[in-house]
């Protein structure tokens, strides 16, 4: 799989696909890092936009709709 980079800077490393943002935010570069890894080995999944903050996001399925950092804001509601 290609297009799957690691962004960041100052304390604050995420996943991206392109332009759409595909982990939360790490402080911790080595943990983006291992996520980065993880996404690699799982299969593309679909884009969507988050129903709350509008941001691209890979969907792993009809009923997600929120991207990951949201869904982490709301801990477990969606
Ligand atoms: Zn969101």
């Amino acid at each position: 799989m290609t297009g799957v980079t690691l962004q960041g800077s100052h304390g604050a490393w995420a996943v991206f696909r392109g332009d759409a943002r595909i982990s939360p935010f790490y402080r911790d570069q080595d943990a983006a890092a291992r996520r980065q890894l993880s996404i690699e080995r799982t299969p593309t999944r679909t884009v969507r936009r988050c129903l709350c903050c509008g941001h691209p996001f890979a969907s792993e399925g009809r009923g997600h709709r929120m991207c990951d950092g949201c869904r982490g804001q709301w801990d477990g509601a969606v």
